[in-house]
């Protein structure tokens, strides 16, 4: 078993990234730290997990 936030079906996923959406946006733009961002299936566990965008920037610098 996963021990990340686990959703039964896409949907209820998805509208927990829209929730964060909204208030990522109410909030300090550039503080929008771990905004969920999008719903994936999970091939561990069958269910839906939600991924956060990191900060890849930076990283992807240098190509
Ligand atoms: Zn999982």
């Amino acid at each position: 078993m996963c021990e990340k936030l686990s959703f039964d079906t896409f949907f209820e996923g998805q509208k927990v990234v829209n929730n964060a959406t909204n208030i990522g946006r109410r909030q300090n733009r550039h503080r929008a730290t771990r905004v969920p961002k999008r719903v994936y299936k999970c091939p561990d566990c069958g269910k839906y997990h939600l991924t956060s965008k990191k900060k890849e920037n930076k990283t992807k610098r240098y190509k």
